[in-house]
């Protein structure tokens, strides 16, 4: 199954796996229909990605290991729109922020058979002020004959456009050419050491985000000038705390509120992913005052799958009598017990309760999540933990753990080098006992396997 799978075993021998580097981040945008999963299952060689034919479907984004002429990369698909105009022009903005946040190199792909359209030009527009490569595909010419039509597409600024026919895979092979030339030699730093630690502030509607971003605002003071050697988005704030500069990410979107009547909750959920792909750490907003609904869960959901430290924050504590309180612990015995390893706080941001304890709470996470363990020392564990209790027998053979090491930290991913397949009960027994003895609380932890026979 995939999830035996380690990407980066795919490109490197084992000897390299102890801090390999990311691979560079390849994002494939534009408005919907002008063929980005198409392109994108053309650059893997594979129907993998949906492509669906039904406009106005939501999808998520979703990222694949590629390469080509031998240069890994990592290939991500924004998908995802809003059916409406207007709301769709916001979406293509969000992603268009989001490449640039994240990406290595840029593809925006437009459809040569319709030309530049407003949404085109919308896209543009962000993506002239990118630092990244941004590479223009004209998609749908599928024939020499179609190339002419694509000339018009040199008015969107953004250099020349690339024909392809993504269905029929003209062209693409020097649009993959370019794609790998334009690719850095490392990806790029996206967390510059030493500087700000970066926090997303998230939840869902009316928890109270935006309340307590003006109360650490209003406690201490907002730190306009940039502190040295750091840029900060205009989107971003740096805020200081406990007598440190935190670069609270994408505060714009708190501060200016978007309600719309369709699709709200969707832009809302592309503006938390954004969030989540330039922070470090998260701060999860749930009113304590309320059950915790399907619409928490989520926003966890991407937390979770974003690999950031995080620290649960039950906001409204204010409003949270005996009773509340007693339904509450049950609520997060139930509904949070995929987090157990989060930190939880609680604190009223209208009053200020207890706001002080955020700081303490994203340390801790933030250490867990830079933390790394020797190969030494995790081997003569994993020796310990084996001989106390070995994998179970499957198919009558006894799976063997040869060699563990630490392939990366934020979060902390171990990669289990075995013979025989390891149950995935028996992967989580080995992740709760490598919490048990080194900790990491407040960050993920990933385990891999790779099998060898
Ligand atoms: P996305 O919404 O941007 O991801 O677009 P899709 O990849 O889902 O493609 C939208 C539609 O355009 C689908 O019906 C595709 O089959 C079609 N399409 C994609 N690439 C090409 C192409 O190169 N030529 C033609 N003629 N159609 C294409
Ligand atoms: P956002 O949508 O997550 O940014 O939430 P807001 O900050 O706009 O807050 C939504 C509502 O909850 C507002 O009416 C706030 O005044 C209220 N609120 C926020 N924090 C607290 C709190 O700690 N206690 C109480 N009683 N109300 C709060």
């Amino acid at each position: 199954s995939s999830e035996d799978d380690f990407d980066l075993g795919e490109f490197l021998a084992e000897e390299e796996l102890e801090g390999a580097p990311a691979l560079p981040v390849v994002a494939v945008v534009g408005r919907p229909n002008v063929g980005k999963s198409t392109l994108v299952n053309r650059i893997l060689g594979r129907r993998e990605a949906v492509v669906e034919d039904v406009p106005g479907v939501t999808r998520d984004r979703v990222s694949y290991s590629a390469e080509w002429t031998g240069h890994p990369f990592t290939v991500t698909d924004t998908g995802g729109w809003e059916p409406d105009a207007k709301g769709m022009g916001r979406s293509i903005a969000v992603q268009a922020e989001l490449a640039m946040r994240a990406a290595d190199v840029i593809v925006v792909v437009v459809d040569a058979t319709v030309g530049a359209t407003s949404a085109d030009e919308a896209v543009s527009r962000i993506l002239r002020r990118s630092t990244v490569p941004v590479l223009l595909a004209a998609n749908k010419v599928d024939s020499e004959r179609a190339e002419a039509d694509a000339a018009v597409l040199w008015s969107l600024g953004l250099g020349e456009p690339h024909t392809i026919s993504a269905a029929h895979g003209r062209g693409t092979a020097d649009l993959l050419d370019l794609i790998v030339a334009a690719l850095p030699e490392k990806p790029r730093e996206r967390f510059a050491p030493g500087g700000p630690r970066r926090v997303a502030l998230v939840g869902k509607p009316n928890v109270g985000k935006s309340s307590l971003l003006n109360k650490l605002v209003g406690e201490e003071r907002s730190v306009v000038d940039n502190v040295a050697g750091t840029t900060v988005d205009p989107v971003d704030e740096l805020i200081e705390l406990g007598g440190k500069s935190w670069h609270f990410v994408d505060t714009a979107g708190l501060r200016r509120k978007v309600r719309s009547a369709t699709g709200h909750e969707y832009y809302a959920s592309l503006r938390t992913r954004a969030a989540l792909e330039s922070a470090e750490v998260a701060l999860l907003l749930i009113d304590a005052s309320q059950p915790i609904t399907e619409q928490d869960l989520r926003v966890l959901s991407m937390i979770v799958d974003s690999g950031r430290a995080l620290v649960v924050v039950f906001n409204k504590w204010d409003l949270v009598d005996e009773d509340r309180r007693e339904r509450l612990d049950k609520e997060i015995d139930r509904e949070l017990e995929r987090v157990p390893w989060a930190r939880r706080v609680n604190i009223s941001a209208t009053t200020g309760r207890s706001v002080q304890k955020l700081v303490p709470a994203m340390e801790g996470a933030l250490e867990s999540w830079d933390r790394r363990v020797s190969t030494g020392q995790l081997n003569s564990w994993l020796k310990d933990i084996i001989a106390a209790t070995p994998p179970p027998v499957r198919g009558g053979r006894q799976p063997r753990v040869k060699f563990a090491t630490q392939a990366a930290t934020r979060p902390p991913t171990f990669v289990l080098f075995t013979t025989g397949f390891l149950e995935a009960g028996y992967r989580r027994f080995l992740e709760r006992k490598l919490r048990e003895s080194f900790g990491f609380e407040g960050s993920p932890v990933r385990v891999n396997v790779r099998v060898r026979d």
